[in-house]
């Protein structure tokens, strides 16, 4: 066995050291005359205990108790027990060493052989209680601080660090940047390809990020695909600005995981202190509302608090609350508006469009639908949507007007580009469909050219899979955006519907009337449908009479109706041939 034995009386050492070598042959006893020296030796050997003297002159026994509690927690000197020994029999004394971490306390006058080979034997067994006590508290810490899957701080810590950061900040006058960070769908590669590539893919995504941190940031993740990034002592808001850049930057290239390519952007809400908020509650609010911000401008970019942010934010979420409501309470009802034949203007179809039916102040189709999306509750009320059109139109189409040239009615159905990620999309379909006996041909969805911009390959798959029910597909609102000759050929596009805005009306006549001849000509070219919306007016029914548009749409020929009002319509028309015919 190793003993240490510090103690600045050398008659004293003699003694401890003649005492313990008395008891058993087996000891070595090295000695050193002060704290300091006894610290060097500790730093060089190991020892079993360490037997100290209380009163010394320059440091005491206590500066070696916390000497050696620190080096021990550095974990490098785990194992080395210490008995402070003593010539006072001061009760409070010993009281004080045991509590600041002392295994014994003897006093000189009470030291045999026996009684410090005890004392020896017994202040080891409690150190290795307390070492093993120690190391299940570090362990519990570690659970209670870190993130399990990507091992990064957790919320808990998190708010510990931010709140750190901040009163470090009273002292020093620069900034502390909070950036919230939340993975676009991530929601969507769960669902599509499990739980497993999933949590892979948050890993991967992680050390990519960390790539673009300094090693003193925290990096936290908050729970679920949503991480905060904390940035101290920030000179400059741009520093800021980098480090979101060049976070979206290294998420571009997608992840190969268990053999599936998985592409994912992230939303950035970036909240400063002390130029935005004033204290942690108000920068995780104000990040956050950034953040939200980004998603609404379109994901996969950086969003700053501004000030009136939190007003918009508000009403926002006043909207969103709304609309859940709405849905749960089921007040929808969908519209229709009829579709009419360039040539002889015989109703061929509708266009089922979704109103909001409230009592009070409901939202239009275009306040409510990018909420929906933003949300993704559209993939709840586009299900709705579909089926209740479907249906529709097979009631329609199986009490047919008599004598209506007996063809069957065509139903178009919007689809929000978020559907599109859905890729069960097409057997809901599909099950709709069989339900009510409709024939696939007289079903189309239109996308806005927009959905079809930024495409994965699985969107992709989702719209050719609804193409092959034999269901059609129509380019809506053409001519607005890129209106590019690549998108008509790489999908399978059926129809374009050419956009109200370019009906040739006041000082833009001359000027859309040729934008619409080009577009009509290029569509002609790729053998699609087109149908003209917005049709307000005779002369324009003309005009796309003389452009040979095939179909017709607008409040001149028909305002979107409500189901009764068409059955009306129906009846009167049903009665009006019946009486021609008797005539
Ligand atoms: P959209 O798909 O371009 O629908 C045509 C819009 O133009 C409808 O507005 C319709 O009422 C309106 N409209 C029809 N004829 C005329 C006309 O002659 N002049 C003018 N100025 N407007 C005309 P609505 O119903 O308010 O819908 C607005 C937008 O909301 C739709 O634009 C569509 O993007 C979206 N939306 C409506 N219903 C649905 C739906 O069931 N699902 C989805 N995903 N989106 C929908
Ligand atoms: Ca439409
Ligand atoms: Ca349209």
């Amino acid at each position: 066995m190793n003993v240490l034995l510090v103690d600045d009386d050398l008659v004293d050492r003699k003694h401890i050291q003649r005492t313990l070598k008395r008891g058993s042959a087996d000891i070595i006893v090295v000695e050193a005359e002060n704290v300091d020296l006894g610290l060097e030796q500790l730093k060089q050997n190991k020892f079993d205990v360490v037997l100290c003297d209380f009163n010394m002159p320059r440091k005491t026994g206590m500066d070696m108790i916390n000497a050696l509690k620190v080096s021990n927690e550095s974990e490098s000197k785990l194992g080395t027990p210490i008995i402070i020994i003593s010539t006072s029999e001061d009760d409070a004394l010993a009281v004080q060493c045991l509590e600041a971490g002392a295994q014994d306390f003897l006093t000189k006058t009470d030291i045999t052989g026996f009684r410090l080979r005890r004392a020896i034997a017994s202040a080891k067994t409690r150190f290795k209680l307390e070492e093993r006590l120690v190391k299940s508290h570090q362990k519990i810490q570690v659970l209670a601080e870190q993130d399990g899957l990507t091992k990064l701080a957790n919320r808990h810590m998190f708010d510990i660090q931010l709140e750190q950061s901040l009163n470090d900040l009273k002292r020093n006058k620069d900034r502390v940047a909070l950036i919230l960070l939340d993975l676009d769908h991530f929601k969507d590669v769960n669902d599509n390809y499990g739980h497993d590539v999933g949590d892979e893919l948050l890993q991967r995504v992680v050390n990519r990020i960390k790539g673009c941190l300094r090693g003193s940031v925290v990096f936290a993740r908050l729970g679920g695909d949503e991480f905060a990034i904390i940035l101290p002592q920030l000179e400059s808001v741009h520093i800021a600005d980098k480090v979101g850049g060049r976070i979206l930057k290294v998420l571009e290239k997608p992840f190969l995981i268990k053999g599936v390519m998985v592409s994912i952007g992230a939303s950035i809400g970036i909240a400063f202190c002390p130029d935005n908020a004033k204290n942690r509650t108000e920068i995780f609010k104000f990040a956050d509302i950034a953040m939200y911000k980004a998603k609404a401008l379109g994901r996969n970019q950086i969003a700053f608090f501004e000030d009136d942010m939190q007003k918009q934010f508000l009403s926002r979420i006043e909207a969103e609350t709304r609309l859940r409501k709405a849905i749960k309470a089921k007040s929808f009802e969908l519209h229709y508006q009829p579709v009419f034949n360039g040539d002889n203007l015989n109703e061929i179809g509708y266009e089922a469009l979704i109103r909001w039916v409230a009592d009070d102040n409901p939202m239009r189709p275009d306040e409510f639908i990018p909420i929906a999306e933003e949300t993704r509750l559209i993939n709840e009320l586009g299900q709705w949507i579909i089926d209740q059109a479907i249906h529709q139109l097979s009631l329609w189409n199986n009490a047919k007007v008599e004598s209506d040239h007996s063809k069957s009615r065509k139903m178009a159905i919007n689809l929000s580009p978020v559907q599109l990620s859905d890729i069960n999309l097409s057997c809901f379909i599909k099950e709709c469909l069989d339900k009510y006996n409709v024939s696939a041909e007289n079903i189309e969805f239109e996308l806005t050219e927009t959905a079809l911009l930024d495409v994965s390959e699985q969107t992709v798959q989702v719209i050719e899979s609804i193409s092959a029910l034999g269901c059609k597909i129509a380019l809506d609102d053409f001519g607005t955006g890129y209106s590019s000759i690549s998108h008509l050929h790489q999908f399978p596009i059926d129809t374009v519907k050419i956009d109200k805005s370019l009906m040739p009306t006041g000082t833009d006549k001359e000027k859309n009337y040729k934008l619409v001849r080009g577009l009509v000509a290029m569509a002609n070219s790729l053998e699609l449908n087109i149908v003209a919306e917005g049709v307000e007016t005779l002369e324009q029914v003309e005009m796309c009479q003389k452009l040979n548009i095939q179909c017709l749409q607008g409040f001149f020929l028909s305002k979107p109706l409500s189901v009764s009002h068409i059955d009306d319509m129906r009846r009167a028309l049903t009665k009006r041939k019946t009486i021609n015919i008797k005539d």
